[in-house]
């Protein structure tokens, strides 16, 4: 044939960004969603109190734990988890149209839940986020100022045994700043663009 080109896939890619609660997940995935505007975000639905500022259908879809179960039952979860007491899901419908449209999704998640999506998506791309320190973590999620005292130490042991989760993952970046966390990940997207066996 005399077309040696290679042809960039149909289909997105899916980005799952994981770490231990308080690493920056949030605010790194924000930043990441402001300077491209090329990769879709999957909103969760969660069981949690909304905190203040945020929006239902925006932050989280808020539901009871009835809802919640219900979503289970009829197959609409992609996964879910629970974590310190509450439920957590990715909405699986929204993960599959948008991937089927060419687009990139990234999907904020926990470790559990990431393993569950790796089942599922093995070509997809696990990133972890690696705090700088344990105690810098601590302080990160005392500095929220939105957890009890209680919280904060249920958070700070599930945040270890999460950190153990890593080898599970295709690259672990550092937060140490979230303008460099963001550009790492771009890059990292760039590059598995340009992967061959994605062709
Ligand atoms: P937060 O209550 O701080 O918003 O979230 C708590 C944890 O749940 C964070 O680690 C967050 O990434 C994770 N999380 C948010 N949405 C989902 C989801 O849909 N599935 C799973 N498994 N975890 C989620």
């Amino acid at each position: 044939t005399s077309n040696v080109g290679y042809t960039p896939a149909d289909k997105g890619i899916l980005i799952v960004l994981s770490g231990p609660s308080g690493v920056g997940k949030g605010t790194v995935c924000k930043a990441l969603r402001s300077c491209t505007s090329d990769i879709v975000y999957s909103v969760s639905a969660t069981t949690r109190a909304p905190r203040q500022g945020e929006t239902d259908g925006v932050n989280y879809f808020f539901k009871t734990r009835e809802q919640f179960r219900q979503m289970i039952e009829q197959d609409q979860m992609l996964e879910w988890a629970e974590y310190v007491g509450n439920y957590y899901g990715t909405p699986r419908k929204f993960v599959e149209d948008t991937l089927n449209t060419g687009k990139d999704i990234i999907l904020e998640i926990e470790v559990q839940g990431a393993l569950k999506v790796k089942q599922k998506f093995p070509e997809g791309v696990f990133i972890f986020l690696l705090p700088p320190s344990l105690p810098e973590l601590e302080s990160r999620i005392v500095g929220r100022g939105t957890e009890s005292e209680e919280t904060i130490r249920n958070r700070m042991s599930v945040a270890v045994d999460e950190i153990a989760m890593m080898e599970h993952y295709d690259y672990a970046i550092v937060n140490d700043q979230v303008d460099l966390a963001c550009s790492r990940i771009r890059s990292i997207l760039t590059a598995e663009h340009y992967r061959k066996d994605r062709m």
